[in-house]
């Protein structure tokens, strides 16, 4: 496991599902960790995990320059992982204006907003951003008109930081992962097919997949704290799918 001790790492959307368990993982290396979330329960959250709790909506300017000054008060910032996100569903036809910013606004303006104020707190660091991007980027389905042009700007916008901040030591990358087992996707693929169990769903896109299973939370969070380590130092404005192989084929079809 890399040793992030003496590392400050800021992760957005960590009360729940993947930012939860990215805030465990690099507090398990021994990093400082700011948890944030719009969900006012974060506070708690993060006191049962050994984080600072910190309410803050990514959309919202003054709540990412408030949550980076709070956690560069020390000197700086090492780690930034823009994972805070939400789903949405509808076409070009079917979806209203104010759901389109609502999703864009969240899923990469907040990603964005949080760079923006971070950056001069890792420039004093050289520190590292990982942006939460998604296999919809590169391979969707179904009505998500917004969240696949929202994450596939995460991918534009991730290669355009890396080129912009390289020369201060700032390294920025960003995982695309697949379907990833968390309450959000249980409760949305539950009723998606209420013909049978969430188990039976997830089991079954599963096997479609090379790799024979949905994806773990800790997957993912392994994956990040490992391109926000010492040991990823020359990788840099790359996208890594983190999917179980769904990129090359499936079945099932379901994602
Ligand atoms: P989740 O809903 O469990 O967690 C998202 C967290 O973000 C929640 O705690 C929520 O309160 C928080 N959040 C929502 N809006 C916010 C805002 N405006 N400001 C701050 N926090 C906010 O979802 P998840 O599945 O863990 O997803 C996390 C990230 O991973 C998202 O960016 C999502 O698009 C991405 N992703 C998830 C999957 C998957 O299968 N679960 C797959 C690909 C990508």
């Amino acid at each position: 496991m890399d040793d992030l001790t003496g590392r400050v790492a800021v992760v957005t959307g960590a009360a729940s599902g993947i930012g939860h368990g990215i805030a465990t993982r690099l507090l398990a290396a021994g990093a400082s960790v700011f948890a944030s979330d719009v969900n006012p329960d974060i506070g708690a959250i993060a006191e049962t995990l050994g984080a600072t709790g910190i309410v803050a909506d990514v959309s919202v300017d003054a709540d990412m320059q408030r949550l980076m000054a709070q956690a560069g008060a020390g000197g700086g910032i090492d780690i930034l992982v823009n994972n805070a996100g939400i789903g949405c569903r509808g076409t070009a036809e079917t979806l209203s204006e104010a759901e389109w910013t609502r999703t864009i606004d969240i899923d990469l303006k907040g990603m964005f907003l949080a760079a923006k104020h971070a950056i001069p707190f890792l420039r004093a660091r050289r520190g590292a951003i990982v942006n939460i991007g998604s296999i919809h980027a590169y391979l969707t389905r179904g009505e998500r008109v917004a969240y696949v042009a929202a994450k596939a700007g995460v991918v534009g916008m991730t290669r355009a930081m890396a080129l912009n901040h390289g020369a201060d030591g700032i390294r920025v990358n960003s995982v695309s992962p697949g379907p990833i087992e968390t309450p959000e996707l249980r409760e949305s693929w539950g009723r998606a097919f209420p013909e049978r169990t969430v188990d039976e769903t997830l089991a079954e896109l599963g096997r479609a997949l090379p790799s024979g299973r949905i994806g773990r939370v800790a997957d993912v969070a392994e994956l990040v704290a490992f391109l926000a380590g010492p040991h990823a130092g020359f990788i840099n404005g790359t996208d890594i799918l983190i999917d179980g192989g769904a990129h090359v084929g499936m079945g099932f079809g379901i994602l």
